[in-house]
């Protein structure tokens, strides 16, 4: 059979070299990012899925899944690449607190449906980030310090397996699988469909605050003090900011998950830092998660790089400030702990992230700025060499990192030998593949 059977295969649209559309096709959300792959399937249901990875097997071919392209790593060369984004069914089922969603459903989608409900799921920042990849990475996110990671939320999976066979995967049927699955990566199987826990949110309170650059110190000393002795229930970012043609500031970005005054109180101390641009503290609603970091929705061209402190001092803070943020465009810290440091006993292969920070490195990837900006994020982390532990989430790798980054030697041997068990034939590739 040749590439050009696929299209007898599947009901949904193929796309081979040459065809019209093609090119757009390829494209991942990081502008950035090449690929160079041999088809492109558009599943039209859960049974287009499993037809694809059945004629995959029987030609020797490899499949790899990407609903939005946003964790897109480029290593995709001669794959055919499967979209899902017409799997984007979204049903909340209430009274259970789960919802079900398809493998192309957008967290913007989940947070509108949950919201009205008095309920969210473990979204991270940007609601135009796929359901699927997110939580089969881990996905670290606002209600992450509570909750933990949004891999452990998932209670079911409908997946096709190596040899195109669907099935449901729970703790129960598969727990194996199920351990894989949830923080292991896509590299086990295609999902068509997830089941995830939801959590109720009577109130949530939060928004940016944006002073210029000359308050800069004293938002860092406000930050450390607030992430010293915040609830699980309050999450707080630091940002180093400066967009092009703007003049550099700083931000705190907070998510309180209760009662307005009650987080009010706790976020007080920032009222003593004078000369805020803007601050758009207030209730949030659950739908309107995204809105906090307002980040682009647009595919842009970027050059991200994630690492994880051990911790964070004064010390930490002037090597932070020591230097200006340019030639990147953001330099972002997370606030981890609480649950991410302690899961509970069937935590997935994300398993306990005990550092309490994480640092997000962005800088444009034009041809003309993606050397200064690869150049700056490796010199802000050898400034912190000391406090850089080395590893860092599934989800925060990017282009030129690699599996074995984001988990123990144990995590990682067990990994290898599921995906040795489960796809012999590597008809599955995952963007940072557990073998590679
Ligand atoms: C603007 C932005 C904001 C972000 N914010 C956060 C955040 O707050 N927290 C966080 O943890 N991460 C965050 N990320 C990272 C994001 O979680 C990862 O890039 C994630 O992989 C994206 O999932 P996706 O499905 O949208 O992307 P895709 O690139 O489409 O998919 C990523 C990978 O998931 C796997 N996969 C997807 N669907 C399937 C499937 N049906 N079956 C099997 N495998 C599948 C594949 O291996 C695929 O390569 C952010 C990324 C961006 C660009």
């Amino acid at each position: 059979m040749t590439i050009n059977d696929l299209r007898g295969v599947i009901k949904g649209r193929v796309f081979l070299p040459g065809d019209d559309g093609f090119e757009q096709a390829t494209t991942a959300w990081n502008l950035t990012v090449r690929q160079p792959v041999t088809a492109v399937a558009e599943a039209a249901d859960a049974d287009d899925v499993a037809a694809l990875v059945r004629y995959a097997r029987r030609t020797g071919r490899t499949v790899a899944a990407q609903p939005t392209g946003h964790g897109a790593s480029g290593d995709v060369e001669g794959v055919i690449l499967l979209r899902t984004g017409l799997l984007n069914e979204v049903e909340v089922r209430a009274e259970e607190r789960i919802v079900r969603v398809g493998a192309g459903a957008k967290w913007g989608q989940v947070l509108a449906a949950a919201g009205p409900l008095g309920l969210t799921g473990l979204s991270g920042s940007a609601p135009g980030v796929g359901v699927t990849g997110y939580t089969l990475g881990g996905g670290v996110g606002w209600f992450s310090r509570k909750h933990g990671f949004a891999s452990d939320s998932v209670r079911a999976l409908d997946i096709v397996d190596a040899d195109g066979e669907p099935a449901r995967v729970t703790a129960e049927s598969d727990p194996e699988l199920f351990w894989a699955l949830r923080g292991g990566g896509g590299d086990f199987a295609v999902v068509t469909a997830l089941e995830l826990e939801l959590y109720p949110v009577p109130t949530m309170y939060g928004g940016r605050v944006v002073w210029p650059e000359h308050r800069t110190r004293e938002v860092y000393d406000t930050f450390l003090e607030l992430t010293a002795e915040a609830p699980r229930e309050l999450s707080v970012w630091i940002n180093r900011f400066q967009p092009p043609g703007a003049p550099p500031m700083v931000t705190l970005d907070l998510a309180y998950l209760g009662e307005a005054a009650q987080g009010a109180d706790l976020l007080a101390r920032i009222d003593k830092i004078e000369g805020a641009i803007s601050d758009s503290r207030g209730i949030v609603p659950v739908a309107d998660l995204g809105a906090i970091t307002a980040e682009p929705t647009d595919p842009v061209p970027s050059i991200t790089r994630a690492e994880l402190l051990t911790g964070l001092d004064a010390d930490a803070v002037d090597l932070l400030l020591a230097k200006p943020v340019a030639p990147l465009i953001n330099m972002q810290i997370r606030h981890l702990g609480g649950a991410l440091a302690e899961p509970g006993d069937g935590a997935g292969a994300s398993g306990a992230v005990t550092e309490p920070y994480l640092l997000g490195l962005l800088g444009l990837g034009l041809p003309h700025t993606a050397d200064a900006t690869r150049a700056k994020q490796d010199e802000v982390v050898a400034d912190l060499k000391a406090y850089v532990s080395g590893r860092k989430p599934y989800t925060v790798l990017s282009p030129g990192d690699t599996a074995s980054q984001s988990f123990s030697g144990g995590v990682l041997a067990r990994l290898r030998e599921i995906k040795r068990a489960r796809d012999p034939h590597n008809v599955f590739r995952a963007n940072y593949p557990v073998l590679g």
